[in-house]
């Protein structure tokens, strides 16, 4: 497995800091991942981050963070946006952006990052522009991940996490060495409440509502660039570094 990044900084927000900073690159890579739940985002990030020297930001790790505790009570809006979550739907976009901007010094980051679940509607891609226009940076890509609808439901149904290492498995595509336990660390492992038949449902619906038309969005603005997510991780890894490079060409 590939070994995590330290994003304290990220994760806590506010005047938390990394304890080992990303490394300086000369051409930091700054990148949005898109794609319905289920496609793989998250093995994509981490294979990149890797290759990229980037640090993966994903809204959703703060938020599952938030709830496993730690040092922090969670405020009020935490506790209001780990409501939304469970019931797999979008936390508000005020709530979101609030969050971002408490972390705005992450997307100055030496290193670069790929955003991963955020932005989830056209009012925080605008609102992201804004942010990283006051930060003089800006997105280099949008990946837009893209898998039929029948095959997402799968993905996410059979999706079991370990809450130790983070580790991911799937009942029938990666299966764990013992049943229920990681291969990694040997901790338990369990469905996250949003991958809950009932959740998925929401979360599906929610993507095709408010997520679906950042494509179109980050289509006109020349960002966008789409993968297949159909085949193995590895496959849709040596994709994207193809897509990615036709793209770092045309520019
Ligand atoms: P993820 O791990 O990205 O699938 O996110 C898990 C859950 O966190 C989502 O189903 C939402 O409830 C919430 N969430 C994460 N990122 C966002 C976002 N950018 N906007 C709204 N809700 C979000």
């Amino acid at each position: 497995m590939i070994a995590t990044r330290d994003r304290t900084a990220w994760l806590a927000g506010g005047n938390a800091r990394c304890a080992v900073p990303a490394r300086r690159q000369s051409q930091p890579k700054r990148l949005v991942l898109l794609g319905a739940p289920g496609v793989g985002k998250g093995t994509q990030a981490e294979l990149l981050c890797e290759r990229l020297g980037a640090c993966h930001l994903s809204t959703g790790d703060v938020f599952r963070a938030a709830r496993c505790g730690g040092s922090r009570e969670p405020g009020p809006a935490m506790m209001a946006a780990l409501e939304y979550m469970r019931r797999g739907d979008l936390v508000p976009d005020e709530i979101v952006l609030n969050m971002v901007r408490d972390r705005t010094r992450c997307l100055r980051c030496q290193g670069g990052f790929l955003l991963d679940g955020f932005p989830r509607t056209v009012t925080q891609a605008e609102s992201l522009a804004r942010i990283l226009g006051a930060q003089n940076v800006a997105l280099e890509a949008v990946l837009s991940y893209e898998l039929p609808l029948e095959e997402v439901v799968s993905r996410l149904s059979g999706r079991r996490a370990c809450p130790d290492c983070k580790a991911s498995f799937h009942v029938v595509a990666l299966p764990p060495r013992v049943v229920g336990e990681c291969d990694h660390c040997g901790g338990k492992l369990y469905q996250r409440e949003d991958d809950q038949p009932d959740a998925i449902r929401v979360r599906l619906q929610v993507y095709e509502k408010s997520t679906a038309p950042l494509t179109d969005f980050y289509r006109r603005e020349g960002l966008l660039v789409v993968i297949s997510a159909a085949d193995s991780p590895e496959e849709t890894f040596r994709r994207t570094l193809v897509a990615l490079n036709g793209k770092a060409q045309a520019t």
